[in-house]
């Protein structure tokens, strides 16, 4: 048996883990089933993003009336759209696969491992062992056990993206960030899109009237029933029949399209790696427990990103790698902190949060809240930009930030300020010291903060 060091298992953020045990001159295996560069590169972000940035262009075009401008799109090339993010996908793959290959002390095992003992991965019928091993073996999609889905197929974030023709109609089974990503770009190609969402409001983990207002924005372009639980799929001439129970009323509705999707949500990838075999502990949900070191419950066995449930996203699971290779390799004992990690949603409008929502804050602490629309501020105005709005959440004593949350354009790149002074410990005092340019969106971080009331 083959004794390394380090195992590594997963090239998404575990490229980082292996890249550091490599530079730190410890024997390396890195392990992956593929596609190589996880699911950010592949199935994730990364095309999803290439999809939106097209997509956010046509709706601009479509609103410009409101701007005076009356504009007409002549053609939406799917097909190209559809390509050049493989094409991309495709070439960033090689590189790094290159990059593997020029790394001549780590070793590659291109395969599904699976835990054989506490140390010990079996992978492509050989067994290896490794004194440190990282579990970074992320998440795929959750699929619900509807009546009828196998039988009729369905489309995943995965399956989506090999797409060669627009689909004329969609149903998105979820509500949550996948489902309204996915539902912006398909509707602004031109797809009749339905969202079914079982919960009560889109994109559950955001502020109730942040959810409330991307309701209002999407049902302009798409159809969505909240409360709406699929219970049967079935085959209807060339597509197919979702049946649907409201939640409130108990009836049965029933929505056709040409194709379905299925995002309802992410499960962990650990059931493949038979972790069961290991004394290392899962949830309830099947995510891999870990400490605030990112230590599982065995000594020299880490998980980070997906793997672990916290926060999936991947600046965090990249985040989480970088902590836990610190841990492992130099014998530090650096504590991961969530508090201040931002996410984004690119649908349109597009959202941003960090921290609690005032629901979550109200729990422990006593919060002042503060809120501005993007039309408070000069930029704002002239973007005739009437919906979107910022909320703060603030501890009421010390005035520390607890939570910042944007809806409308750019709220991924205007909550940066706020993630940075989150971060060294920020009050809302300490973001009006510093001059904002004027006009620009950015006045609208300290408008907010300039508006804070007991709630
Ligand atoms: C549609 C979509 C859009 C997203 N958009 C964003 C976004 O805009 N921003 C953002 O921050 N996050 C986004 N995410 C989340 C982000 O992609 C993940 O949080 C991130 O990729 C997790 O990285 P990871 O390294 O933990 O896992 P992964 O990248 O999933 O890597 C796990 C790797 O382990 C391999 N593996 C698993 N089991 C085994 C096994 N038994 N043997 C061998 N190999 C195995 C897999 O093949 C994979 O390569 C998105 C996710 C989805 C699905």
């Amino acid at each position: 048996m083959k004794n390394y060091d380090v195992i590594v298992i997963g090239s998404g953020c575990g490229s980082i883990i292996a890249d550091e045990a490599v530079a730190h001159g410890f024997k390396t295996a890195l392990v992956d089933r593929g596609p190589l560069g996880g699911t950010c590169l592949n199935v994730g972000c990364i095309p999803s993003k290439m999809l939106i940035y097209p997509a956010d262009r046509i709706v601009e075009i479509e609103e410009a009336e409101k701007l005076g401008i009356g504009a007409e799109i002549s053609n939406i090339d799917f097909k190209s759209i559809m390509a050049r993010m493989r094409k991309s996908i495709r070439e960033n793959q090689s590189h790094i696969r290159e990059g593997i290959k020029q790394a001549k002390k780590l070793a590659f095992y291109e395969g599904e491992g699976h835990f054989t003992g506490d140390y010990t991965i079996e992978v492509n019928g050989e067994e290896i062992k490794g004194d440190k091993i990282f579990i970074a073996s992320g998440a795929r999609p959750f699929v619900p056990p509807i009546k009828g889905l196998d039988g009729v197929g369905y489309l995943t974030n995965e399956t989506a993206l090999q797409l060669k023709a627009r689909p004329d109609s969609l149903i998105i089974i979820g509500g949550g960030y996948i489902a309204v990503e996915y539902g912006h770009f398909f509707a602004a190609m031109g797809t009749k899109v339905t969202i079914l969402e079982m919960a009560d409001r889109l994109v559950l983990p955001e502020e109730p009237e942040i959810s409330e207002l991307l309701r209002k924005a999407l049902s302009r372009r798409m159809a969505i029933h909240t409360g709406a639980q699929a219970s049967e799929v079935k085959k209807k001439g060339n597509g197919v029949a979702v049946l649907v129970k409201d939640k409130k009323t108990g009836k049965e509705k029933r929505f056709s399209g040409q194709s379905v999707l299925m995002a309802v949500g992410r499960r962990s990838n650990a059931d493949i790696l038979k972790v069961e075999n290991t004394g290392v502990e899962m949830d309830e949900r099947g995510f891999i427990k870990v400490n605030q070191y990112l230590e599982t419950s065995q000594k020299n066995i880490f998980a980070v990103g997906d793997a672990n449930g916290q926060q999936m996203f991947t600046h965090v699971a990249n985040r989480e790698a970088v902590i836990a290779a610190n841990n492992a390799f130099h014998d530090a004992r650096i504590a991961i902190d969530y508090s201040a990690a931002p996410h984004a949603i690119y649908s349109h409008p597009q959202i941003a949060s960090v921290g609690l929502t005032e629901e979550n804050a109200r729990k422990d602490h006593e919060i002042l809240v503060g809120r501005a629309k993007y039309s408070d501020v000069a930029k704002g105005e002239a973007m005739v930009e009437t919906e979107g709005l910022a909320k703060a959440v603030v501890e009421k004593e010390t005035e520390k930030i607890l939570g910042f949350h944007i809806v409308g354009p750019y709220a991924p790149v205007l909550i940066q300020e706020v993630v940075n002074a989150m971060t060294t410990g920020g009050h809302s005092g300490e973001i009006d010291q510093s001059l904002h340019i004027h006009p620009a969106l950015t006045e609208l971080i300290p408008t907010v903060l300039n508006n804070l009331e007991e709630p």
